[in-house]
């Protein structure tokens, strides 16, 4: 079972690789959330580059850990 948790754990740190990737190339940062329209709090635009709001945010994270390839 150590070598199947040693390629998990390299799977989730390839993942969240690509994940940082993906938000550097794609984030477009908007005030307003792509997903529902919402406004995006001025905090929030500066603390992390994004054009989700937290709720979206969240749930786009789930996603993307469920879909697994
Ligand atoms: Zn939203």
């Amino acid at each position: 079972m150590d070598l199947a948790d040693n390629a998990q754990i390299e799977i989730e740190r390839e993942q969240e690789r690509q994940l940082v990737n993906f938000k550097r190339l794609e984030v477009v940062p908007t005030d307003e959330c792509i997903e529902c329209g919402a406004d995006i709090p001025e905090e929030r635009r500066k603390a992390v580059k994004t054009n989700l709001c937290i709720g979206c945010a969240e749930l786009f994270e789930i996603k993307r850990k469920q879909f697994r390839r």
